[in-house]
């Protein structure tokens, strides 16, 4: 596996290399047979990780060896895609979503501003508000502090944006 790693970078020695690479993408194998570039077979999860400094692609890479970067942001992206990939099957599936830690976490939040997913005609294109509230419904420990109001926004935001966005995200597969 480092050797495909640094044949696909530009630094030299895998340790250097590791820097180059954040995730973008994961995929479900629907058989468990996706197979990792290091060989290793039987993946439910397969990856995709994109070098900056060559702005190119390598898939499919396990989240075992994503592991071996020993990068903690690394292991973290791929907690995430696990999350919204998640996401996207319960949304598929039409269960019962709630803002809670069922289907969520705060950094599935921030991904989903990131990448625009707050963004609407009615906040200007700019869901940074949006954003913020979701965080902070999100943080409530007591979920019952939680009015009728702001329930039917998140409610209103989850249905007509939230998920088409992750049921259409090129990303999600
Ligand atoms: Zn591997």
């Amino acid at each position: 596996m480092k050797k495909v790693i640094e044949d696909h970078s530009v630094a030299a020695q895998f340790h250097d290399a590791v820097h180059e690479w954040a995730v973008v993408a994961v995929e479900e194998h629907p058989d468990n047979e996706g197979e990792c570039v290091c060989g290793q077979q039987n993946l439910l999860y397969m990856y995709t990780i994109y070098n900056s400094k060559k702005q190119e692609t390598l898939s499919y890479i396990g989240s075992q060896c994503v592991h071996h970067f020993k990068r903690q942001d690394l292991d973290m992206q791929v907690s995430v895609f696990s999350q919204l990939l998640a996401l996207k099957r319960a949304i598929e599936d039409r269960k019962k979503i709630t803002l809670t830690s069922d289907y969520f976490s705060r950094a599935l939040l921030e991904w989903l501003f990131a990448e625009g997913a707050f963004n609407n005609a009615r906040n200007g294109y700019n869901g940074e508000e949006d954003y913020a509230f979701f965080l902070k419904m999100f943080n409530k420990r007591k979920k019952e502090d939680i009015s009728a109001a702001q329930n039917r926004k998140i409610w209103v935001m989850l249905n007509s944006q939230v998920y088409p966005y992750i049921r259409d995200h090129p990303a999600l597969g």
